[in-house]
Formats: C-alpha cells, sequence, structure tokens
C-alpha cells in the first residue's frame, strides 16, 4: 500500500459494532470518501487521510507497528493488546463493560469465591490482571467468541465477557458479578509517528483533524438554549453555563426581563432545564448544536 508521505493513515473496523458510528463521526467532521464496501483502504478527497478498513483486533497492533499512524478502536482492545500506543480522544461511542458473570443457578455472589475455578474469556490478558491485582487464583481458559455459552457446555464456572445493555447475560441466564474494564470507542495513535521533526507534516494534519474531531464529539455533548427571563435570575443562569462561555444576554421589550442563550452539557441537560425554570426562565427553547469549538 503505497500513500504518499504527506497524509494519515487511519485505521478502522470495516465491518462489526463500531463501524457505522465511527463513519458517521468522521462524515461529520467534513471528511469526504468512498464507502468501506469491497475495499481496503478509501483516500479521503477534501483532507489528507487514508482510512484502512480492518479487523478491530488488529488496530492496536497496525497503530503500535506504524502501518496505520492512527486507529479507532475500543479501549478494551487497547488494554489487551498491551501495545505502546498513545490513547488521543475518547469518542464516547462503543460504551460497554467487561464484566465478570456466572450462571444464576451457581449462587456464587463474589468473585472471591471463583478461586481455583475455570475463567472462559476472549480478553486473557485484561482477565489475569484483574484477578491477579485481587489475589484470586484462576484459570483462565481463551474462547474467541460466543463466551457466554461456555458455563452451559461445561467449559468454565464464569465467564469474564462485554457487555452493553446486559441483554445476553439475560438470556442466557447469567447474572453480573463485577465489572473488570469500562469501554468506549477511543482514537489511539502511534507513539513515534507524531513526535519525530522530519514527520511534523503528520503532526499538523493531526491537529487538523483533531480540532474537527472534537468539534463534533463537543456539539454533541451540548444543547443551545434560549430562554426569557427576569434580570434578576441571571447571576443563577450565568452558573449554569459555568464552564461554556459567559452567556448572551439581549434586551426585551419588557425592561424586567432579559433574554438569554447558554450551551448546556448533555448530561445535566434536564436538570439545567428544571432549574431554569424554577428560576422563572420562560419560553426555554432548545436546539442541537451542530458544531462546537471550546
Ligand atoms: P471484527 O470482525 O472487526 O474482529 P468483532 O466481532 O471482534 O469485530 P464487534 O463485536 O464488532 O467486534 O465489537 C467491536 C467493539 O465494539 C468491541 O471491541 C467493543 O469495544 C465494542 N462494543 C460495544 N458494545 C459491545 C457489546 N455489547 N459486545 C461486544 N462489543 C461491544
Ligand atoms: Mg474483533
Amino acid at each position: 500500500l503505497q500513500l504518499d508521505g504527506e497524509q494519515i493513515k487511519l485505521a478502522i473496523q470495516k465491518d462489526g459494532r463500531l463501524t457505522e458510528a465511527t463513519l458517521q463521526l468522521l462524515r461529520t467532521a467534513g471528511l469526504q470518501f468512498e464507502s468501506a464496501k469491497q475495499r481496503l483502504f478509501s483516500v479521503c478527497r477534501n483532507f489528507p487521510l487514508a482510512i484502512l478498513y480492518v479487523r478491530d483486533d488488529d488496530i492496536p497492533e497496525y497503530v503500535a507497528d506504524g502501518v496505520a499512524d492512527l486507529g479507532i478502536v475500543g479501549q478494551n482492545l487497547v488494554r489487551e493488546a498491551e501495545r505502546p500506543v498513545e490513547e488521543l480522544l475518547p469518542l464516547n461511542y462503543g460504551h460497554c463493560t467487561l464484566m465478570v458473570a456466572v450462571p444464576r443457578e451457581s449462587h456464587i455472589q463474589a468473585v472471591e469465591q471463583l478461586a481455583g475455578c475455570k475463567i472462559a474469556t476472549s480478553y486473557p490478558v485484561t482477565t489475569r490482571q484483574f484477578f491477579q491485582e485481587r489475589g484470586i487464583n484462576v484459570d483462565i481458559t481463551t474462547i474467541s467468541g460466543s463466551v457466554e455459552l461456555a458455563p452451559t457446555l461445561g467449559v468454565s464456572t464464569a465467564i469474564v465477557d462485554l457487555v452493553s445493555s446486559g441483554s445476553s447475560l439475560k438470556l442466557n441466564d447469567l447474572v453480573p458479578l463485577e465489572s473488570v474494564l469500562q469501554s468506549q470507542a477511543a482514537l489511539i495513535a502511534n507513539p513515534t509517528t507524531f513526535k519525530d521533526e522530519q514527520k511534523s507534516i503528520k503532526s499538523i494534519i493531526l491537529n487538523r483533524l483533531l480540532m474537527r474531531l472534537n468539534g463534533v464529539i463537543n456539539a454533541r455533548s451540548y444543547k443551545y438554549i434560549m430562554m426569557n427571563a427576569p434580570r434578576e435570575a441571571l447571576p443563577s443562569i450565568v452558573e449554569l453555563a459555568a464552564g461554556m462561555h459567559s452567556p448572551t444576554v439581549l434586551p426585551t421589550a419588557d425592561p424586567d426581563w432579559i433574554s438569554v442563550h447558554i450551551a448546556v452539557a448533555e448530561d445535566v441537560f434536564w436538570e439545567s432545564i428544571e432549574q431554569l425554570r424554577s428560576l422563572g426562565a420562560q419560553g426555554i427553547l432548545v436546539s442541537p448544536i451542530e458544531k462546537l469549538f471550546l
């Protein structure tokens, strides 16, 4: 694969749980490219970036070896691969938990009770570290797929597997015992590509890409709120918008009322609306943000 040197290479999952959200993130960040169907890679039309489509397990390896400069992959695989890659940016999708789970009828209630037992997992490195740190001696069996069937098949007493909603555990009559790792998709980088002076063009491209990705990710985590409020509520409203920017304040026809525009973080959105209403705000108008550069 011979690509122009003034280009950076990003490895993403070809076909799996992260693919759709990853492509959507890149497109929302303004990158134009052909889709992955039947391709090994595509080159962006309007940005010096080539996208490689690979299996997710290979991404930490490719990034560590410099086959790709960047990768988008679950933190769970980064941790498992134990390769020297740098995590640049959590991307806030692909959330899941690596979980210890046991069959309901086993009546096991704590991981300590698993001492001496067989554990089936696709994440042997992370699993070994977890039980070692807890001082619990277990026998780890590595299975590449359908780990949740292992207890039923008599392969293991417990499993360590990825869970998002927990429905797959329920379906197999398994109950979660303890969380090993919280994970989400992240942008990772080769630790040397962007440090080497001679490759500084790559660093400039990376910074442009990071600004775009941040613009999309920040926009997703804020809402823009416009409202009318009694003038005396302003100091409390300013507090609600803390950390973002100073709110925009406009006069209204009524001298005792002002119009205020703020951006509010998604995770405290409903609490903020409740507070604004109790401060006397009216006509609260909420819009999504397309891009946000902090
Ligand atoms: P590939 O064919 O690329 O090797 P895969 O089958 O190994 O794909 P997927 O099942 O597509 O992997 O999962 C990709 C990533 O999605 C996981 O590594 C994890 O970070 C994330 N993820 C989010 N929720 C879940 C879930 N419930 N189960 C498994 N992975 C999940
Ligand atoms: Mg995989």
